[in-house]
């Protein structure tokens, strides 16, 4: 079994954990936590030995009566890979934490490309991270978008890739973030920052990206447009994408017309927090004007990247193929609708 361990213990720490105690080959050592709120007592509960992220803030654990396994540095000794997922920036100030107990790290998409090895993303590259020490598993919208043109490259070949990201402003629990009543260009300047994160795991794709910031909390949406260098018509392409492991075509009979419909979709098949694992693309979108693809596709932020995580843990440290890590990750964590 490997033993993994999770430091940072939010947003995506929290998922990838309880994605990874699920899985057959694997075992979950322990979350580390800076402080102890209801996370961390929900950790305890699910069984998750919890340790301190900050030696210095033991006691507060202490008073609120949370118990702790121990600190991370004991953690990350006792694991064989670590997952960071603490806020952006925070991981490469943790680099030298993994290096020094010579624990491979798996980073978020909130760090920059250069702090690792390899930026990661299944579909793409699963093979490039194979005995990499720092891999950097990519963000919600370059996991999106590396997922949708992927296949699109190898059946059609890419002449340029154009997107639009209508982003959401912040996660449901950032009460902080906005705009609360504005559509923000963001960046106003180009491209923002997408297109060259795509060349992290497609370094010859042509891309040019445009971001925007809107008052939602629930996914974000991609306006899509792909020269190909073949002119496959709509229905192909459709096939094409609906045979992909993780992208979901929402068919028109569905009726779902935003991301709120499609989180209710999830919740009512019994999603663990209403996550949506795949890219959600609308077939009815998808359409050909010559070789000029275009489709609209909804991500849900919170939890693209979770599937990836757990893939990338085996791929760092060559226990199994592409195929094989994603079909077990999917099957594990019961991605697919
Ligand atoms: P988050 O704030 O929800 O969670 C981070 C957790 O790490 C918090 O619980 C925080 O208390 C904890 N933490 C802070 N400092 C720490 C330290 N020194 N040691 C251990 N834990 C510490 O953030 P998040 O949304 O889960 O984002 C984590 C990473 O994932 C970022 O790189 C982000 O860019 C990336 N990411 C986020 C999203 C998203 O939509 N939320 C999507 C894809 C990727």
């Amino acid at each position: 079994m490997i033993q993994v361990a999770v430091n940072g213990y939010g947003t995506i720490g929290k998922r990838v954990a309880d994605a990874v105690a699920k899985q057959p080959d694997m075992e979950l050592v322990g979350v580390a936590k800076t402080r102890p709120n209801h996370e961390a007592e929900l950790a305890v509960e699910k069984g998750y030995p919890l340790y301190a992220a900050i030696e210095e803030r033991i006691d507060s654990f202490d008073e609120a009566g949370v118990e702790l396994a121990g600190t991370v540095d004991e953690l990350v000794d006792a694991a064989d890979i670590v997952v960071d997922a603490c806020p952006s920036g925070i991981g490469a100030e943790n680099k030298s934490l993994y290096d020094a107990h010579e624990t491979p790290a798996l980073y978020q998409g909130g760090e920059d490309a250069e702090l690792v090895d390899v930026s990661f993303n299944a579909r793409s590259n699963f093979a490039r991270a194979e005995g990499a020490d720092h891999v950097r598993v990519v963000s919600c919208n370059t996991t999106g978008l590396s997922r949708l043109l992927a296949p699109l490259q190898e059946s059609y070949g890419v002449e340029k890739a154009r997107v639009t990201l209508v982003r959401r402003g912040g996660d449901p629990s950032q009460s902080g973030r906005g705009p609360i009543n504005d559509v923000l260009p963001n960046p106003i300047t180009l491209p923002s920052h997408h297109g060259p994160d795509v060349n992290t795991i497609f370094p010859e794709l042509s891309i040019d990206t445009l971001g925007l910031k809107v008052p939602a909390t629930l996914m974000h949406t991609h306006s899509v447009n792909v020269t190909l260098e073949s002119t496959p018509d709509a229905d192909e392409v459709r096939e094409l994408l609906a045979a992909e492991d993780r992208t979901f075509l929402i068919e028109p009979s569905y009726d779902i017309d935003g991301a709120g419909a499609l989180k209710e979709f999830a919740m009512d098949r019994g999603r663990p927090r209403g996550d949506i694992w795949e890219n959600c693309i609308w077939a009815e979108s998808i359409s050909m004007a010559g070789n000029d693809l275009y489709l609209f596709q909804a991500i849900h932020q919170e939890s693209d990247v979770v599937p990836e995580n757990v893939d990338a843990i085996r791929a760092v440290l060559g226990i199994a193929d592409a195929e094989e890590s994603i079909a077990t990750t999917n099957d594990a964590i019961g991605l697919g609708f």
